[in-house]
C-alpha cells in the first residue's frame, strides 16, 4: 500500500500518519517524487481499513499495490531512479551509459590498456570480475582479491568506475572497498541471503536477470535489496533461455519498455553473453538502446583471441568503437545522450 500525500501536506501531519503506522507493526519507506510525499506501507495489512486512511488529514490517496513488489514498483515512485555517482556519471538519467571491459580481469597490463581503450572510446564504467562464474571447476576462476584490486587501479588511473560481480554475501566487505557497482549474476538473482546483505550497503547494485526468471520474479529480487534500505538497484537484462538452441540465450528486448512501466528503477542491457559471438553483438545493442535501456553493458578485451574464457564473445577495441559509434546516433535519434 502507498499513501500519497497532498502537496501542502505538512511535515507534522506526515510524521503523524508514520507515526500511526508504525505503531500497527507495520514497516514504512518515505520517498519523495515530484514534491510529493509517498509513505510505502509493508507488513500486516489485514487490520487495516483503507476507509480509515483516506481521511486523515494531509492524505490525498491511499493505493493498494497489488503486484507483489512495492517500492521498485512506479506506483511508488513516478519519476525514474536516477543514481549519481561521485565523478558525476549517472545512470537512469538521459544519458546512455556505457559500461564495458573485459570479462575477466587478467593481469594488470590486461586490464589497464582495456581501461584506457573503453575509456577513450566513451564508456563511463570499467567491468572485469575478479571471481567467475564458470559452469567448470577446471577452468580459470578469476584473480580473485589481486583482480579486485588491479580493477580498482585501472579504473581510477583513467577516470571510470569500477563494477565486478560478487558472488556470495562474505565477500561484499572486500568489494565494497574497490568497486563502485557490485553485480549480482543471473545464478544468484534469487540468493536472498546475499540479496538482503546488499540490501544494508550503500553502493549500486546492478541485478542481472536470472536465466529462467519472469520479470516479476526479478522485481521481487530488487525489492529484497530495496526494502533492506538500499535504493540504488540497477537492472540488468542479460538474456533468459528459451527454446531456441541457435544462440546462448535470448535478450528479451520487451523486457526492457515493460520494465520501465513497471518500474522507477534504471535497465541495462547486456548482449555479449546472450549471442556468444562478437559479430552479433552490435545489432543487439543497437536494438536494446532504441528500446529505452538506460545503459549498455559489452565485454572488450585488448585482444579477445588471448583472452582467459569468453574469447569468442568479447569485441575488438575497434568493433567498440563502432558500436559506440553507432549508439550514439541512435541516442541522437530518440532524444537521448551517449
Ligand atoms: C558476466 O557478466 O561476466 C557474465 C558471466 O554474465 P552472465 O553471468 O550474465 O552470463
Ligand atoms: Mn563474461
Amino acid at each position: 500500500m502507498v499513501i500519497k500525500m497532498r502537496p501542502e501536506a505538512s511535515e507534522d501531519e506526515k510524521l503523524e500518519i508514520i507515526a500511526f503506522l508504525k505503531g500497527e507493526g507495520l514497516n514504512i519507506h518515505r520517498s519523495e517524487s515530484e514534491g510529493i510525499t509517498l509513505i510505502g506501507v509493508g507488513g500486516p495489512l489485514e487490520n487495516i481499513d483503507i476507509s480509515d486512511l483516506k481521511v486523515l488529514i494531509g492524505v490525498e490517496e491511499v493505493i493498494r499495490i497489488t503486484a507483489p513488489y512495492k517500492l521498485v514498483s512506479r506506483h511508488f515512485r513516478n519519476d525514474n531512479t536516477v543514481i549519481v555517482f561521485e565523478n558525476g556519471v549517472s545512470i537512469g538519467g538521459n544519458e546512455i551509459t556505457v559500461i564495458a571491459g573485459p570479462s575477466a580481469v587478467e593481469s594488470e597490463e590486461q586490464i589497464e590498456t582495456a581501461a584506457m581503450i573503453c575509456k577513450s572510446m566513451g564508456a563511463k564504467v570499467l567491468r572485469g570480475d575478479a571471481f567467475i562464474s564458470r559452469s567448470s571447476p577446471y577452468k580459470f576462476q578469476g584473480l580473485e582479491l589481486e583482480g579486485l584490486k588491479l580493477l580498482h587501479q585501472a579504473a581510477e588511473n583513467n577516470d571510470l568506475l569500477a563494477l565486478s560481480e560478487v558472488q556470495d554475501r562474505y565477500q561484499i566487505d572486500q568489494f565494497i572497498q574497490y568497486v563502485d557497482i557490485l553485480q549480482v549474476g543471473p545464478r544468484n538473482m534469487q540468493n536472498f541471503r546475499l540479496l538482503k546483505e546488499l540490501g544494508k550497503i550503500d553502493k549500486p547494485v546492478m541485478l542481472k536477470r536470472g536465466l529462467s526468471a519472469t520479470i516479476d520474479e526479478w522485481l521481487m529480487a530488487a525489492e529484497y535489496i530495496v526494502s533492506g534500505g538500499n535504493n540504488q538497484v540497477i537492472l540488468c537484462e542479460r538474456g533468459i533461455r528459451t527454446f531456441e538452441p541457435k544462440t546462448r540465450s535470448t535478450l528479451d528486448i520487451s523486457a526492457i519498455p515493460v520494465l520501465k512501466s513497471l518500474s522507477h528503477l534504471p535497465i541495462i542491457a547486456d548482449p555479449s553473453h546472450t549471442v556468444g559471438d562478437r559479430g552479433r553483438v552490435i545489432p543487439l545493442v543497437r536494438a536494446a538502446a532504441a528500446a529505452g535501456a538506460d545503459g549498455i553493458m559489452v565485454e572488450v578485451h585488448p585482444f579477445p583471441e588471448k583472452a582467459l574464457n569468453n574469447r569468442a564473445l568479447q569485441l575488438y577495441p575497434d568493433q567498440f568503437n563502432q558500436l559506440m559509434k553507432e549508439t550514439g546516433a541512435i541516442a541522437r535519434a530518440i532524444g537521448r545522450k551517449l
